[in-house]
């Protein structure tokens, strides 16, 4: 491993821990949590957010691609494993054959998986995706039945799970479109249970309805962004005020650093960084950091955001580049080439949050994390 990396992603290993056994608290024992390490785990990094996530009690992983299943399954992960996305039908065999369960709501699908499991005396594990007002992936409710009557044709075919997905449950303190969701749910499951279907799993939560409502949980969740130590919106942090549930926290599992690459002086008006957005109104000590957008640092927070050196917050000046961002530090002495930069989290008694990031740019702490470049080392702590 590079001994000084210039940049790298800290995870705390304990505070994911943490964050699942809150979860997993509320949930109880006899629920499921299926620990959602789509998108590169919310770009901290798949394969050391998987390993804790399964140490520390989840019972399922949950994905997007056939590929990040398939990669899971290579480094040796054998829980099960949920894809929720689509999976591409020429891609279907590879799933049946590493036992990734399937989000399934096209007859295309059906007919593919039906003939896969008939040619290599297979099962495959289905989970319904039904369409319950997020109009996103779902099967709509006249087409249940007829669906279900598809999957029947196939000896091969289990209906494992049946799901949905909350539209409206983390933008807004009004949860009357939440609530009309779990409503459709109900209806649905009703139908699919006076066809006689015995399905093993019901989920419909995400991190925002396990925190609000008990009532969505049936026997299973799928968490993502609580489990990262972030709170899904400020609606959502606000709501679980009103429930009376003190001890519930969140501690964010990971930090951005980098360090710098050079200190200098820059006389008074003088123009930073391309496009010369920004002109010195002091003389200034400049740091530049070798982070920018191509890393998941948006452009977006040129001349807007600060990083964190020796616990001070050092405001950002000019565009941010691909590869380089430079920060005023005239206000933090001592600073040295090589000394660490906070991009994201703690320094000292001060800390950025992905929320603070996502507030000056107009977006979500799910896209602020998520973004973050893959190849940027991990490290666990
Ligand atoms: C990403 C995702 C989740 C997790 O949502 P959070 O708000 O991050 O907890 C749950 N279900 C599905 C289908 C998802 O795609």
């Amino acid at each position: 491993m590079i001994q000084q990396p210039l940049q790298w992603i800290e995870l705390n290993a304990e505070a994911l821990k943490h964050n699942i056994t809150q979860f997993k608290h509320l949930l109880g024992k006899k629920r499921n949590m299926v620990a959602m390490v789509k998108a590169n785990a919310y770009g901290h990094g798949m394969l050391e957010i998987a390993d804790i996530a399964i140490k520390s009690g989840a019972e399922w992983l949950g994905v997007q691609s056939i590929d990040e299943g398939l990669i899971l399954r290579e480094q040796g992960f054998t829980c099960p494993i949920l894809s929720v996305g689509y999976i591409p039908l020429h891609h279907l065999e590879q799933a049946v054959n590493k036992n990734i369960r399937i989000t399934v709501y096209n007859h295309q699908s059906i007919e593919k998986l039906g003939n896969i499991c008939r040619a290599l005396n297979k099962k495959a594990f289905l989970h319904l995706k039904l369409e319950t007002g997020t109009y996103r992936q779902g099967i709509d409710e006249d087409e249940i039945i007829p669906f279900i009557k598809k999957i029947q044709q196939y000896k091969g075919l289990v209906i494992e799970g049946i799901s949905s997905h909350f539209a409206n449950i983390e933008d807004t303190t009004d949860h009357s479109y939440a609530r009309d969701q779990l409503y459709r749910f109900q209806n649905f499951l009703d139908i699919i249970g006076r066809y006689g279907i015995k399905e093993r799993f019901k989920h419909m939560a995400c991190s925002a309805a396990v925190i609000l409502f008990p009532e969505t949980y049936f026997n299973m969740a799928r968490i993502g962004i609580g489990m990262y130590g972030l709170w899904p919106s400020n609606e959502v942090f606000v709501s679980s005020l009103l429930r009376d549930r003190p001890e519930f926290n969140l501690k964010p599992v990971l930090s951005w650093k980098a360090r710098v690459a050079q200190v200098k002086k820059v006389p008074k008006d003088a123009f930073i960084g391309y496009g010369c957005t920004y002109r010195t109104t002091r003389e200034t000590d400049l740091a530049v950091i070798p982070a920018g957008y191509s890393d998941g640092y948006s452009r977006s927070l040129s001349n807007i955001s600060y990083v964190l050196i020796k616990g001070k917050r050092a405001p950002v000046r000019g565009r941010i580049a691909m590869n380089f961002l430079m920060a005023d530090i005239t206000d933090i002495s001592g600073v040295e080439v090589e000394d660490v930069v906070v991009l994201l989290g703690k320094d000292g008694l001060d800390s950025i949050t992905a929320d603070k990031l996502a507030s000056l740019t107009g977006t979500i702490n799910y896209e602020i994390i998520a973004r973050i470049n893959p190849n940027i080392l991990r490290v666990v702590v």
